[in-house]
């Protein structure tokens, strides 16, 4: 599955979302409890519609999300990367992430002590950044210390990864982050081999007052500013909103969202995010006995797509049966869209598209 890891300094809010995401309905919906993994580990179930749709149609006995992990990685404080705080460790933590959620503090309350003595959410991204910058710059030593002697013995991999670890380095010394850099579609893979703690995409949580969970503050404006100006996301949320409203059914939550004026809650639109920012799309089982949404990359050819459900779907995959999304829901199920003719056969080449209604054939 996907990871996002949690970061920020103290006090802006990461535990009080955390626990927010892992305690609500959604998270805890259908067959898939919330499971505590560790204590700082939680699946979330991924909320789409599209899968509680199909699922009525088809007269479904269970609808089963898909999940998304999310990791509270709290101790990451100005010089973590030299081992103040709780230091290195949690940065081999995130070094586990497919993406950082960087939540920042844009809540302006005297009786919440903020570490750095005054609310600035721009410049609390930059202390995070620069942590997360000297530790790829330590690491980056290492490995290239490591790497010589293979580079000596003619290793092609070890070149290439010298290559790409000094061009990372270069750019990280004039202070910007490794993201930054710029590689070729042929480095592209070993370019995220190596996993760089600035490489990782940042969704920026943008934690402000109650009053402004919809529209946001002045302080969010800045983080939308600057998440833009470096091809990174943000979304402005209450965490108070949302600890809130994780303590509530589904329909009181309905309620409650209504009179604070906003249309869904803050955490929906951030695993959203979240899923938008990996690059990641959801394809549908859909039958009788359940609903089942599954998370693709995209760009993910078929066989692929049915190693996600298990490796022999993918080992002895033969066709895969398609309906769209759309075709399923406008013509009123698998059977007339069918009749229609817009179930369609697909090889080994066929690149799933987002809400693909899907049947795999497969040899065992
Ligand atoms: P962490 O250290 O980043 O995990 O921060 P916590 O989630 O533990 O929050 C630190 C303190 O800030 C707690 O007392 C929270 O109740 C409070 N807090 C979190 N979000 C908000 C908010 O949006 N507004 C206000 N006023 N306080 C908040």
């Amino acid at each position: 599955g996907f990871k996002m890891g949690i970061v920020g300094l103290p006090n802006v809010g990461k535990s009080t979302l955390f626990n927010a995401l892992t305690k609500t309905a959604a998270a805890q919906a259908a067959n898939f409890p919330f499971c505590t993994i560790e204590p700082n580990v939680g699946d979330v179930a991924v909320p789409d519609a599209r899968l509680d749709k199909l699922a009525e149609i088809a007269g479904s006995k269970q609808i089963i999300p898909t999940r998304m992990t999310f990791v509270d990685i709290a101790g990451l404080v100005k010089g973590a990367s030299k081992g103040e705080g709780l230091g290195n460790q949690f940065l081999a933590n995130i070094r586990e992430c497919d993406a950082i959620a960087h939540v920042l503090r844009c809540f302006e309350d005297d009786d919440i002590t903020h570490v750095e003595g005054r609310v600035d959410p721009v410049e609390d991204a930059n202390v995070i950044e620069t942590e997360l910058m000297l530790s790829d710059l330590e690491s980056i030593e290492k490995r290239l210390q490591n790497l010589t002697r293979k580079v000596r013995g003619g290793d092609k991999e070890a070149v290439q990864q010298v290559r790409l670890l000094e061009a990372a380095q270069a750019t990280l010394e004039e202070g910007k982050p490794a993201r930054t850099v710029e590689v070729d579609a042929d480095d592209a893979k070993a370019w995220k081999m190596l996993q760089l703690l600035t490489t990782k995409p940042v969704l920026y949580v943008c934690n402000v007052e109650e009053e402004s969970a919809g529209a946001g503050n002045s302080q969010s404006a800045r983080v939308a500013e600057m998440a833009a100006a470096q091809g990174n996301s943000h979304v402005v949320i209450s965490a108070r909103i949302e600890e809130e409203i994780s303590q509530l059914d589904a329909e009181e939550a309905e309620m409650f969202l209504g009179e604070m004026g906003l249309e869904e809650a803050g955490l929906d639109r951030l695993i959203r995010a979240g899923y938008e920012l990996l690059h990641l799309q959801t394809y549908f089982t859909v039958g009788p006995k359940e609903a089942r949404a599954w998370t693709i990359k995209e760009g993910t050819s078929a066989p692929q797509a049915a190693g996600v459900i298990h490796g022999d779907f993918e080992r002895g995959f033969i066709r895969a049966e398609t309906i769209g999304y759309d075709d399923f829901v406008g013509l009123g199920g698998e059977q007339a869209a069918k009749e229609a003719g817009k179930m369609k056969a697909e090889g080994k080449g066929y690149i799933v598209k987002d809400g693909d209604v899907m049947h795999f054939l497969f040899n065992t």
